[in-house]
């Protein structure tokens, strides 16, 4: 449903992505490891056009992104993001949270947007606190409820930018298990991790970015446990 061919960008002369090509099919799990500043945020933000590609073509679901006739809108409307933070709207309820954008977004009835959060705070674990305000949580649980305000959407694809990386180790595993569950439904995903089991375990795919470009990509028992390239080598062992 996502395809990425020769996607280059730039910030002035960082020449940041340097040519990629990926694709993204249906109810795939794709994870992006790969060191710090490689461009593997840029890459997801291109997607939804968070940034604007310098060059190069994005379709998602056959519309071309970066066509000025596109609409955007109704794009990303398709696409749920989940970022290391985790932006909730501090003075809404976790049920305010989750039903906003589903009514002023999708229109659906207050009723509706309701029924509809409730359902995704059961799917992260989190039914008994949608009376709760964001700051009455901890961080796994408002990253939890984050996925769930993105759900409620109803996306076709996920965006993941490093969701754990923010959290305090002893809360990760529970976010990790929430992506494990959404993955196993056939959720489509596209996941920027640092977790390295995560990524061998969940993955159909793992892009092994590098200075802007992929330089390994493939099953996670190769690219993770048998790496190929001497870059890809060397990271895992300091990652590992
Ligand atoms: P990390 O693992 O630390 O999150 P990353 O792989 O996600 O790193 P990016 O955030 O994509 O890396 O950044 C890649 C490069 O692009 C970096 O050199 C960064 O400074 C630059 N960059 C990213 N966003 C911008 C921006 N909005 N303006 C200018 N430069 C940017
Ligand atoms: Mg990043």
């Amino acid at each position: 449903i996502v395809e990425v061919t020769d996607l280059h960008k730039s910030f002035g002369s960082n020449h940041v992505l340097q040519g990629l090509n990926a694709t993204i099919k249906q109810g795939e799990v794709v994870c992006v490891i790969g060191p710090s500043g490689s461009g593997k945020s840029t890459f997801l933000r291109c997607i939804n056009l968070l940034e604007e590609p310098t060059s190069g073509s994005i379709k998602v679901g056959g519309d071309e992104v970066t066509d000025p006739d596109c609409d955007i809108d109704a794009i990303r409307r398709n696409m749920g993001m989940v970022f290391q933070q985790f932006n909730l709207f501090p003075h809404l309820s976790v049920l305010g949270n989750c039903t906003m954008a589903q009514m002023t977004v999708l229109k659906r009835s207050k009723a509706e947007a309701e029924a509809k959060a409730r359902e995704n705070l059961e799917k992260v674990g989190l039914s008994e606190k949608a009376d709760a305000y964001p700051a009455q949580l901890s961080g796994g649980q408002q990253q939890r409820v984050a996925i769930a305000r993105a759900l409620s959407m109803d996306p076709k694809l996920m965006l993941f930018d490093e969701p754990t990386s923010a959290l305090d180790p002893e809360l990760v595993g529970d976010v990790l298990s929430v992506m494990r569950r959404l993955a196993n439904d056939g959720m489509t995903m596209f996941v920027v991790t640092h977790e390295m089991a995560f990524a061998r375990e969940v993955a159909d795919r793992v892009i092994f970015m590098d200075g802007g470009v992929i330089v390994e990509e493939g099953d996670p028992e190769q690219v993770i446990g048998d790496p190929q390239e001497e870059r890809t080598k060397t990271f895992l062992q300091r990652v590992l």
